[in-house]
């Protein structure tokens, strides 16, 4: 028997391990069968690629079985892990459990914050390899034999200074008959809970199963008498994992009834998805994804501390499913899977988060995502409304944050309008633009049935120009962000201005030049009209966009709107500077005409002040002083 000591790095890999994963102890099965797959992978290439190996028969397969000790001594209970793939020498078992090899492991112990170590969770999340299996066991026994080789092997640890091996006889009842390994896991106070049928099975349900290889679980099925002793006992062995890695079919032998079966497990739903989009890369970079956009909204969509809905797997394995950057935070809603064939499996958090792979699996999802959703409001309206209904703010969302698929968002986005009923998008707006309009107009604040009543929209309407009503919170963060809008593939094209109808600036269009003689001749009334409300206004102006409105009230190009002022201060936000709002008014109107005539004071500012109260009332906005009003109002009825 060889004695030897494990190189340095092992032995501080396996003290992190053991102090700081214990609360993920279960990962120690994921990572076994996961060497296993791999094992196994590699020998069904040999087996197809190498004539030396084409003679093996071989039927690949993975087999777990255990034994509880009845009094729980440490060390009695064992957890087997069988494979019958590639197998070690005595050279490949120093090697590979001897010496940390991978240099993906290496960068990990050197990347692990002080911080991820005291978060095991976190290193829980990725794979630590075979060490792992030192979390639940005091001693481990691997007996291995190497395809188209006759000796085998026993390497032995108590995972501490290092480990021997030895050569066991052709006869020894432990060696292996066929090629493959077993590990023995011996397992420690700790470790005995997971010997029992339904630990093993749990485990390799929620980590492996989706392994391509079945994955067989012998157990003893006992039969008890009525005085509740064991009458006779039974071995059994049963196939635990499911083994088809749907996403991994092609598509051709999938039917949609495959898909949306898959989806209820996934995204743990009994509605049927809304719309799926399977991907297959290969090349540079080969990944699969399956994402699901599911009917209703996720209950937490707009929770800060939301699920996320991607799942990543590496080849076959679960990883996490609970990395936020897996999407963009606007695409939170999707469901669905990852599966790299690139990324290593032993990979922290923190490395993930800047590995070039998995960002650029992101953005092409992204892309794809985004470019399907297009087809689906091109091809199917119905779909695409009951899409935009859940959907339409986090799109909106992306608009805002989402710079390099500003293009495509914006096509996909939906509003309201004086145009038409039900949605409309900038696209179709464009489309109806009389040919000498220069901007797109919309109207923020409020709810639809507000906006619609705005007499901000009169002249507008008059006019036969189209708004949009934007009647979501969003909107007004959003849509001023956007400036323009030009269709898409089109930089030569026409680019159209965003212009908010409640804002300074948007009333250029309305055709009526500033007819100089009607400012003049509104001059004196306009400055009747500011002296008495002061500092409540911001100016006071003759107004081109009324019709039958005596006044309304419009913010500054440059302000952030009123309705968006008093949402932050509903927020709780303390330092909301005061907006003051620009009043407009109607110079043709009965009002001004009668207040044109009159000196009297204080009848002006009871007129003045309705005039700028009603206007703030129609906007949806509250008044500072509504018993003020009443009575201005009720004295100038009295008149
Ligand atoms: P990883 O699997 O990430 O490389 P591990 O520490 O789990 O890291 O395993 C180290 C190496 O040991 C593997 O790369 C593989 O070469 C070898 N190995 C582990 N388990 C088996 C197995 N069941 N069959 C063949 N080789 C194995």
């Amino acid at each position: 028997m060889a004695q030897h000591q494990f190189q340095t790095e092992v032995s501080k890999l396996l003290h992190l391990i053991i102090h700081s994963l214990y609360s993920n102890r279960e990962i120690f099965l994921r990572e076994l069968v996961s060497n296993a797959s791999d094992a196994l992978d590699k020998l069904k290439y040999l087996t197809v690629a190498d004539e030396a190996y084409k003679s093996i028969s071989f039927e690949p397969r993975i087999d777990i079985s255990f034994h509880k000790d009845a009094d729980n001594r440490p060390g009695a209970s064992t957890i087997i892990v069988s494979d019958n793939g590639i197998g070690m020498n005595e050279k490949d078992l120093e090697e590979s459990l001897g010496t940390i090899a991978r240099s993906g492991t290496r960068v990990f112990l050197e990347k692990l914050s002080e911080e991820a170590k005291k978060d095991s969770n976190l290193i829980g999340q990725f794979g630590v390899g075979f060490y792992s299996a030192f979390m639940v066991a005091d001693r481990i026994e691997v007996i291995s034999r190497k395809a188209a080789e006759n000796s085998v092997w026993k390497w032995t640890s108590d995972g501490k200074e290092g480990y021997d091996i030895e050569a066991l006889d052709a006869e020894d009842p432990a060696g292996r008959e066929s090629q493959g390994t077993t590990v023995i896991l011996y397992l420690s106070e700790e470790g005995t809970e997971y010997a029992n049928r339904w630990s093993i099975e749990d485990i390799i349900k929620r980590y492996s199963n989706h392994v391509a290889f079945p994955i067989y679980l012998s157990y003893e099925e006992n039969e008890y008498d009525d005085k509740g002793k064991v009458k006779s006992s039974t071995q059994k062995t049963d196939k635990i994992n499911s083994g088809a890695a749907l996403w991994r079919r092609s598509k051709s032998e999938l039917k949609d009834e495959d898909y949306k079966e898959f989806y209820k497990q996934l995204g743990h739903d009994s509605d049927e998805p809304l719309h799926f989009v399977h991907t297959r890369a290969e090349g540079a970079q080969e990944y699969i994804t399956l994402f699901y956009v599911p009917r209703k909204a996720p209950f937490d969509m707009y929770h800060a501390d939301y699920k996320p809905g991607v799942k990543l797997y590496v080849k076959r394995i679960f990883i996490t499913d609970d990395d936020k950057e897996l999407m963009p935070t606007y695409l939170r809603f999707v469901r669905g899977i990852i599966d790299s064939e690139d990324l290593p499996l032993n990979v922290s958090r923190e490395i993930l988060q800047q590995n070039r792979i998995l960002m650029n699996i992101k953005n092409a999802s992204v892309k794809k995502l985004l470019s399907e959703f297009k087809t689906l409001s091109e091809n199917n309206r119905e779909k695409w409304e009951e899409f935009i209904v859940q959907y339409n703010r986090p799109l909106k969302e992306g608009l805002y944050q989402d710079y390099s698929n500003r293009e495509a968002l914006q096509e996909l986005v939906r509003f309201k309008s004086t145009a038409v009923e039900g949605w409309t998008s900038f696209a179709e707006y464009v489309s109806r633009m009389k040919s000498d309009q220069k901007n797109i107009y919309y109207i923020t604040g409020g709810d639809e049935k507000t906006l619609r009543a705005s007499p901000l929209l009169e002249a507008y309407r008059a006019k036969e120009i189209e708004v949009l009503i934007m009647d979501d919170e969003i909107d007004d963060i959003v849509i001023p962000s956007l400036f323009s809008y030009r269709q898409p593939g089109k930089s030569e094209g026409p680019s159209f201005d965003l212009k908010a109808v409640n804002r300074t600036g948007a009333d250029e269009e309305l055709g009526e030049k500033k007819d100089k003689d009607a400012e003049k001749e509104a001059k004196p009334v306009i400055e009747k009209i500011k002296k008495a409300l002061g500092d409540r206004v911001k100016d006071v102006k003759l107004s081109r966009r009324l019709h039958d409105s005596p006044s309304c009230i419009v913010a500054d190009e440059n302000d952030p709107s009123i309705q968006m002022a008093q949402m932050l201060k509903a927020m709780g936000q303390a330092e909301v500077p005061e907006i003051k709002p620009i009043l407009e008014v109607n110079g043709d109107h009965p009002i001004l005409q009668h207040l044109k005539n009159t000196e009297d004071e204080e009848e002006i500012a009871d007129v003045a002040g309705v005039l700028l109260d009603q206007a703030l009332l129609v906007e949806g906005l509250k008044l500072k002083d509504p018993a003020d009003f009443v009575k201005k109002l009720n004295r100038l009825l009295a008149r």
